[in-house]
């Protein structure tokens, strides 16, 4: 169970962290706006590489959405009073690991054999 000082310390850090991905997706679709603005009289190499960037500039946003959306669960547990307990043994997950990964479900115990689990079978 987390005290009230640091559910305010993980909120603050939280809140931190959804600022900066807001801010850029914000980039992002500046990105997008330029882009549209910039095509008329290019060849299609530079399409062609302009595509190619764009597609990364996707592939960030689509992880960002993650992160928003993990963002937007541990403060609903926060609020809930479960932030900082494991999902898998209802173990308490350490501050200092809650400090560096506020998102974090599980504690490092079970994130460790979650892992081990994604090794090759019989490897
Ligand atoms: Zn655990």
């Amino acid at each position: 169970m987390l005290t009230s000082i640091q559910a305010a310390e993980l909120r603050t850090l939280l809140e931190a962290f959804r600022e900066r991905i807001l801010a850029s997706a914000n980039d992002a679709s500046h990105f997008s706006r330029d882009r549209d603005r910039t095509r008329m009289g290019r060849d299609s190499v530079d399409e062609s590489a302009e595509e190619a960037m764009y597609g990364t500039k996707l592939r960030l946003a689509d992880r960002d959405s993650q992160t928003l959306n993990a963002i937007e669960v541990a403060m609903g547990r926060l609020a809930a009073g479960t932030l900082g307990e494991c999902e898998e043994c209802e173990e308490t997950i350490g501050f200092a690991r809650l400090r560096a990964r506020p998102m974090s479900k599980l504690c490092i115990e079970c994130q460790e054999d979650r892992e081990a689990g994604f090794e090759e079978p019989g490897a």
